[in-house]
Order: C-alpha cells, then structure tokens, then sequence
C-alpha cells in the first residue's frame, strides 16, 4: 500500500496513519515529524525548517521534497508506506508523482471548529511522538507517555492564533491536491469526526471499497 493522507491540521491524519501503518506493515512517514526532529537536534535542515515550522508556514518545497525523497529511498519504504503531511503543495505533489505513484489518496475532512479543539487539546510525546488529546484520547497517567512513559508536551504550532493560520495555509496551498488525485482517479474521501476506531473502519471501508 502506497498511500498519501490529505487533510487539514488536527483533522487525525497522524492517529489514523500509525493504525494504517500497523495495518499495512507499512512504514509511517510523516514530514511535521521528521521536522520537528531535525529541529530539535538542530541539524542544518532543522535550523533551515525552524522558523517555518513555529510559524505554521510550509517549509520550502525544496528542502521538504529532498528531505522526503531520501526517505523513500531506504528499504523499509520499498514494500509501501503511509504519508502523513506530504504533499502540501502542487510542486510537492508533482515531485512525488515522478519519485512514486501513489495507489491512493485518502482525505480526511472536519469541521473547522473540530479541528481547532482537536489542535489545541493536542500533547505529544517528546521521546516518541505518540499523539494524545487532553479531553478525547488522554494517557493513562496525565502528563505521561503510555508507550513509552516520556513527557508529554504542547506542539508550540498549536497555539490557537497558529493553528489558525495553519488551517488557511491548508485552505490556499493544499485544498487544490484533493482534485489533482481526483484527476488521477486515487481520491477517497473519509469524514473525521466519531471515534478513533470508527474513523478508522470508514477509512477501510473506504480503501478497499474503492480498489478496482
Ligand atoms: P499537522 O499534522 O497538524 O497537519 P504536521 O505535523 O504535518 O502538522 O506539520 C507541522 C509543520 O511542519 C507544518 O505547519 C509545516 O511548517 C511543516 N511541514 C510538515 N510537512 C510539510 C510539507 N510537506 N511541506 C512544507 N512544510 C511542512
Ligand atoms: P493531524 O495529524 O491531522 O494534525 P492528529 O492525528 O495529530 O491530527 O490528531 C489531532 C488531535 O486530535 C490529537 O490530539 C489526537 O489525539 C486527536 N484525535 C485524533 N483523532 C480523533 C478522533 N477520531 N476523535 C477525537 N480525537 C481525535
Ligand atoms: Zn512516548
């Protein structure tokens, strides 16, 4: 399964992704976490990501598509893979097309206020990037990683002005990607909102409903 998931920030491309990937047995790539990583490690990549990043502006397209195609080419991602946050732009998009064709597109859409509280209330990880929520997905022990027992914390991009802005960036840069895999005939649409494990079972529904 090669599969590419499209939506706006906090809509739950993250949580459905490691379940797909599980699924699947197919590697989980997400370029929001490959890029927090570089930042923190204050690699050059990250020191050139960085202000996009806490801004909630893309990062250049080609610094993230370089970035993306060094990592499709390791082994674990010749079988397949699932990716998460990319692409974001038509460049992107195109990019990746040349790289790998996509078997699928999958769209997960929300209601703008969902995805709001569904930003805000975001904690993650620091040790492993496991995602939480305060109110709908909540660790055991508060504060805590389940899987790995670090520390949980904000994303500073979830800030509510940020996630704002990050949601036109969606609107204006990556709303158009829904009709270029349309076009292409890969496009599946899956709303978002219910429970994690009801989310999902539409979009495996959805996946293998669709394959022709
Ligand atoms: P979310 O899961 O909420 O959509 P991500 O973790 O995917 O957020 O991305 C966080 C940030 O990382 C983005 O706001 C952007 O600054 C950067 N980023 C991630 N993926 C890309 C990409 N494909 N192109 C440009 N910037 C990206
Ligand atoms: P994205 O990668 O699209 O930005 P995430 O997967 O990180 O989204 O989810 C955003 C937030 O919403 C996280 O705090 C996550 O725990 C929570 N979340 C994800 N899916 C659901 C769901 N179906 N119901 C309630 N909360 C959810
Ligand atoms: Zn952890």
């Amino acid at each position: 399964m090669k599969l590419v998931l499209l939506g706006p920030p906090g809509a739950g491309k993250g949580t459905q992704a490691v379940r797909l990937a599980e699924h699947f047995g197919v590697p989980h790539i997400s370029t929001g976490d490959i890029l927090r990583r570089q930042v923190a490690e204050k690699t050059d990549l990250g020191k050139k990501a960085e202000r996009y990043v806490r801004a909630g502006k893309l990062v250049p397209d080609d610094v993230v598509i370089e970035m993306v195609r060094k990592r499709l080419k390791q082994k674990d991602a010749q079988k397949g893979f699932i990716l998460d946050g990319f692409p974001r732009t038509r460049e992107q998009a195109e990019a990746l097309d040349k790289m790998v064709k996509a078997d699928r597109a999958l769209l997960l859409f929300l209601d703008p206020e969902d995805l709001i509280k569904r930003s805000t209330g975001r904690r993650v990880c620091e040790n492993c990037e496991s995602v939480y929520h305060l109110l709908t997905n909540p660790p055991k022990e508060p504060g805590f990683c389940d899987r790995c027992g670090g520390k949980l914390i904000v994303r500073e991009d979830d800030r509510e002005e940020t996630v704002r802005h990050r949601i036109q960036v969606y609107d204006e840069q990556t709303k158009p990607l829904i009709s270029f895999y349309k076009e292409k005939g890969i496009l599946v649409q899956v709303y978002g909102s219910g429970l994690i494990d009801e989310v999902f079972e539409r979009a495996m529904d959805a996946l293998t409903g669709a394959k022709r």
